[in-house]
């Protein structure tokens, strides 16, 4: 098991600016620790024209998913076997990339439900193709699964305990990256992993050889390799620590909803509060603009606004 006592610098990231980073992760009385940083409200007052931190849109295609994992958090939506299901039109999901690109977007990371049972996910494939000659600020497309749509559901999930680290696995055997995170109590069930998901962290930099260091940025934890590349990284429960400040960097998250789109400023603890994108069918900026403004703001983001459902 790897010792992640040394504070390290480094290495610029995607462009991203980066100064004065160190890794926070360490042995400690026999325990690895990582030291979340602490809220910072000031940065969820930035510019509402731009989507702010790496310009993620997280786009849910569907509310329906294959499993039922007890820590969904299904984007804010409710859990995908209470939920009545929904998709996203493939038109619809043309135009809000449209309106994402005025704002800035520079990737895109299709969710659900899960995209593996999205009906119309080679048709959205096929047309990906295409948006990337038309929207060419958009640098990066991925996908958030639970695999089982994609890889034989064996090769993932030999046993409970390795499930996590056989996930990045097949990952590597595929040679795409892998994103790794913390799972968070949201339906329910509070969990208490932490130590479980640093060890997960330091037995996956070991057997892959890569190193950790804290992602300052957006307070992660990402695996390098010599080059500077992350193929592996591990997302933190930003929410356990109220760490709104960082997820608002991270993505700004919209969901179908009966209006269209609708963006979800706090997706785990104000679920199902959402901002509707579409006035009569069509996008509307200052709506956008809201979205913006709202992200990351915490459980309350609406108190006060016109989203205020009790109003
Ligand atoms: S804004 Fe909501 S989802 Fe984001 S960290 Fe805060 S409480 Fe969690």
């Amino acid at each position: 098991m790897n010792d992640f006592s040394e504070s390290t610098g480094i290495v610029p990231l995607q462009g991203e600016p980066v100064d004065d980073i160190r890794i926070f992760v360490r042995e400690d009385a026999g325990r690895l620790r990582f030291n979340n940083v602490p809220p910072d409200p000031t940065s969820a007052q930035g510019r509402n024209d731009v989507i702010p931190g790496r310009g993620d849109l997280r786009i849910s295609l569907t509310s329906a998913c294959n499993l039922r994992c007890s820590y969904c958090h299904n984007e804010g939506q409710e859990a995908p076997w209470l939920h009545a299901k929904t998709s996203a039109m493939l038109g619809n999901i043309e135009k809000l990339l449209e309106i994402a690109s005025r704002h800035g977007v520079k990737s895109v990371k299709f969710s659900g439900g899960d995209p593996g049972v999205y009906p119309g996910f080679f048709m959205l494939m096929d047309a990906v193709a295409g948006w990337r000659q038309r929207y060419p600020g958009i640098a990066k497309w991925g996908m958030c699964t639970n695999g089982v749509p994609f890889v034989d559901a064996d090769t993932v999930f030999t046993g409970e305990k390795l499930r996590t680290l056989n996930v990045v696995r097949a990952a590597r055997r595929l040679g795409v990256n892998v994103s790794v995170v913390e799972i968070n109590g949201v339906m329910g069930t509070v969990h208490t992993v932490r130590s479980k998901f640093l060890e997960l962290i330091a037995e996956a930099a070991e057997e892959f050889r890569l190193e950790p260091r804290r992602y300052k940025p957006l307070n992660e934890i990402y695996l390098y390799d010599k080059r500077g590349n992350t193929p592996i990284k591990f997302y933190q429960d930003h929410c356990r620590d109220l760490d709104c400040g960082n997820c608002r960097k991270i993505h700004l998250r919209v969901s179908p909803i009966d209006q269209g789109w609708g963006a979800v400023p706090c997706f785990l603890r104000a679920q199902s509060k959402t901002i509707p994108l579409m006035v009569d069918g069509k996008f509307d900026d200052a709506r956008f603009e809201d979205a913006i403004k709202y992200n990351g703001q915490g459980s309350q983001w609406f108190k006060d606004t016109p989203y205020d459902p009790s109003y």
